[in-house]
């Protein structure tokens, strides 16, 4: 890769501190320094995970976008932690002449919660009310009742998005409530950092007088004993003095993987809430909500189509959607069925029409020389359980049959079963080759309607 003018960041530094508050500046954007910079990545270090937490909630989009007018192509930023070496002076965290003001920068200045997602820009429908409704009420009513929320659902279904807009409403009403906001992954770095400084007071000390912790993607636990014991530790503290704890992850509590039962079972004992997939109506009524932060008009045939189109993950529905805008807004032209077929061309593959649970049962039992009646059993044989495996993924992720639905036609079992089926495959494909060949295989059979002649032929 090339790389590009180290200038550049400079040139975006200047940019921001004619955009933000001095005091935001100097506080957040002084300790930065530069690192690298190729044609797709910005690397920029920072002295340690509390500011490489506030960076990321609240800078990166303001970053992005000022580095992205200067240039053609488009730069994510990242951030790395600076290295303990001598030659960096330390920074410490904004800080910390005494206790009263690190408070007042950590929690309020940096509150770690993002302002772009709340509860007003948050669509919802029959996949989400429950989840909605326990956030709201957790958000809306001070005293602490469900503890912790516990919120799961698959990827790209909104999770984060509301976790932040309680902790939204939570300061909205009361501005001074110390909040904090971070996911698994930065919980667990902050820890090793502070172990790795023995400085584990500072570390308890930002987390023991919080009013509300949100930590998101808890499964990041998974196997992390040393970062499972200490979060045990905080979570009761915080449990002990009644301040609230807000949990994510992407699957029930019972059913995260290397996770100590004593967590788990703390976890299940507050509100466990989870997200579905959201059904066409929410999709569509999404990608109005979308399209209102942009200020375009969407016509109902576009929203339908792009709806209709992607399966499950919001996530991927909004950048479908931002393509389509940044398209129109490119080549001048407004924004109709003919122009989001062309631009949606390459991302979206006709739903095919051989793919139903039969044909996926079939193919993959054809393939793994075993019975569809195996697939439905009980038995958890490895060449069973895998096959089975791989053809819940399938039914999840080419048919629109819901997780309870697959679960009733594979013998009964539970939705949960289903899930975890769908994340175990959808996580090794891209690790495993192997695997990866296994399911094109299938996936061509099914397609090229080789599959339905098999099973014509067999009951012949
Ligand atoms: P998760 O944390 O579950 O992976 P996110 O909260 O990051 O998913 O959501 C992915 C994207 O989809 C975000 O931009 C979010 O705003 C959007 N999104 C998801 N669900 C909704 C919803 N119900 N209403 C509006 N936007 C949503
Ligand atoms: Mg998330």
């Amino acid at each position: 890769m090339t790389t590009l003018d180290d200038n550049l960041w400079e040139k975006c530094r200047t940019k921001i501190r004619n955009e933000i508050s001095e005091e935001s500046y100097n506080t957040w954007f002084q300790p930065i320094n530069f690192d690298s910079i190729t044609e797709t990545k910005l690397i920029l270090s920072v002295p340690n995970t509390f500011y490489k937490d506030c960076l990321e909630q609240n800078y990166l989009d303001i970053i992005n976008s000022s580095l992205n007018s200067f240039t053609q192509s488009s730069i994510q930023t990242y951030f790395r932690l600076e290295n303990n070496s001598s030659n960096h002076p330390k920074q410490e965290t904004p800080k910390l002449k005494n206790e009263k003001e690190e408070h007042s920068i950590s929690f309020t200045a940096c509150s770690t919660i993002n302002p772009k997602y709340n509860f007003e820009n948050f669509v919802v429908g029959s996949s989400n009310q429950f989840a909605h409704a326990a956030a709201r009420s957790v958000a809306d009513n001070p005293k602490v009742t469900y503890n912790p929320l516990f919120v799961y659902g698959g990827v790209g279904l909104g999770k984060t998005h509301l976790l932040h807009a309680m902790g939204n409403a939570i300061l909205k009403t009361n501005p001074q409530t110390k909040v904090r906001y971070l996911s698994a992954e930065s919980f667990t770095v902050d820890l090793i950092e502070s172990l790795k400084q023995d400085d584990m007071r500072n570390f308890r000390s930002r987390y023991r007088p919080l009013d509300v912790l949100f930590v998101d993607d808890i499964q990041f636990l998974a196997g992390k004993e040393r970062t499972q014991e200490e979060f045990f530790y905080t979570f009761n503290a915080l449990h002990q003095m009644h301040k609230q704890v807000i949990l994510s992850s992407d699957s029930y509590p019972k059913d995260l993987s290397r996770v100590e039962e004593r967590l788990r079972s703390r976890f299940e004992a507050g509100l466990v809430a989870d997200i579905e997939p959201p059904d066409l109506e929410t999709k569509i009524a999404i990608i109005y909500k979308k399209a209102e932060a942009h200020d375009k008009q969407i016509p109902a045939n576009v929203a339908t189509f792009i709806a209709s189109n992607i399966k499950t993950n919001v996530r991927e529905l909004e950048g479908l959607l931002l393509r389509v805008i940044a398209y129109a807004s490119f080549t001048r032209r407004i924004i109709d069925l003919k122009l989001t077929k062309e631009v949606l061309a390459e991302f979206i593959c006709d739903v095919n029409k051989n793919f139903n649970i039969a044909t996926i049962m079939a193919a993959v039992a054809h393939h793994f020389e075993i019975k569809v009646s195996d697939i439905k059993s009980k038995k958890r044989t490895r060449n069973i359980s895998v096959p089975r495996q791989i053809a819940m993924y399938l039914c999840r992720t080419k048919t629109k049959l819901s997780l309870p639905e697959i679960g009733r036609q594979f013998g009964g079992k539970d939705h949960t079963t289903v899930i975890f089926a769908n994340k175990k495959i959808s996580k090794n494909i891209n690790k495993n080759n192997d695997l990866k060949k296994v399911i094109n295989i299938i996936v061509s059979d099914i397609e090229s309607g080789k599959t339905i002649k098999n099973i014509v032929k067999k009951n012949e």
